[in-house]
């Protein structure tokens, strides 16, 4: 089956549908896949603070489905269906697999497929998520106030992670696999000088624990099998993402973690007509008002991309 669209979108996070409320708006009709996971990182997480225009927060579901809807309001084709394949330089047409059955050929693309935090594969980890486990300090911290919390990582997020809780928490444990940080130096100071934070060097985690209530403590073990209790109602993994761009390696240039380069100031990847935004080209602020922004951006340049070759 094949199908020629003019505006394609890839993703269903802040970045997609705020690209698809744009294009739709100045009557592109864009279609749009939802991916993976319909909604994005979002719909993963319960409250949101952060997000403007919500004075008494927001569900992360809710706020998606809102965007949603408000992106169908104006003409947009949602549908369910994942991008499996990419042909971006046979041209002239972009050419899209979706679900490695059907083909859509468009004259631009918006990719906002994200990224996905990588988590540690506990069990204990999957019954607690939303419920103690998080892997946004930002998004999630504010619920810990007063409380002791654990971040586990050493690298620039885990020291990010840890210090932004310090301003919010009473007690911050850094659990660090090897016996040092691989973060900056500046960052490594900034821990090392926070009373607040202490730093577990050596040690995994084992297992969280906890009650119906949520997250309760969590055990460590070392090298050498020796094990220690913790006991935090917070437990933030901040261990790396991973852009969601395996499709599109071969294709865009990309850096060397895997996300999408665009040029500075812009969503413009290294082919005419292929727009990035969102996570999948941040990794650095990974948050839904600045993937909105940047789906803005995406939607304002691709729709001046379509008047230049039409
Ligand atoms: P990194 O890959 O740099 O660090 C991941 C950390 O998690 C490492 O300490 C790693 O340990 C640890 N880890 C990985 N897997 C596990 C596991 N299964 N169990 C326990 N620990 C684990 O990821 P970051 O997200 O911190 O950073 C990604 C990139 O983004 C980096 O280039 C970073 O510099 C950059 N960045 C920059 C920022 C800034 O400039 N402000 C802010 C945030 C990120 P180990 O060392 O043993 O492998």
């Amino acid at each position: 089956m094949e199908e020629k669209v003019k505006s394609l979108i890839l993703g269903s996070g802040p970045a997609g549908y705020t690209a698809a409320i744009y294009l739709s708006r100045a009557g592109l009709s864009p279609v749009l896949y939802e991916g993976i996971l319909p909604g994005g990182q979002l719909t993963t997480t319960t409250i949101i603070e952060n997000f403007p225009g919500f004075p008494d927060g927001i569900g992360g579901v809710e706020l998606m489905e809102r965007m949603k809807q408000q992106a169908i309001r104006f003409g947009t084709d949602v549908r369910y269906g994942v991008a499996t394949k990419v042909d971006f330089i046979t041209g002239p047409l972009h050419k899209v697999w979706i679900d490695n059955e059907k083909i859509i050929y468009a004259n631009v693309v918006i990719i906002a497929t994200g990224a996905s935090a990588k988590y540690l594969g506990l069990p204990s980890e999957e019954k607690y998520k939303g419920k103690g486990v998080s892997v946004c300090a930002t998004c999630d911290g504010f619920f810990y106030k007063n409380q002791n919390v654990a971040v586990v990582g050493g690298g620039d997020t885990a020291c990010e992670e840890a210090l932004y809780l310090s301003t919010i928490c009473n007690k911050v444990y850094m659990i660090v696999r090897k016996n040092y940080l691989r973060a900056s130096k500046i960052m490594q100071q900034k821990v090392f000088n926070n009373p607040k934070i202490e730093i577990l060097f050596g040690y995994q985690t084992k297992e969280i624990v906890g009650n119906s209530e949520g997250v309760t403590g969590a055990i460590l073990i070392n090298e050498t099998g020796k094990e220690r209790k913790i006991e935090v109602s917070g437990f933030f993994v901040a261990i790396g993402h991973t852009p969601n761009t395996e499709i599109f390696k071969g294709q865009l240039d990309l850096d060397e973690s895997g996300y999408i380069i665009t040029k500075p100031g812009s969503t413009q990847t290294n082919i005419a007509g292929v727009f990035a935004c969102g996570d999948v080209q941040d990794k650095v602020y990974r948050q839904a008002i600045t993937a909105a922004a940047s789906g803005c951006m995406a939607a304002i340049e691709a729709e001046k991309y379509l008047n230049l070759i039409n």
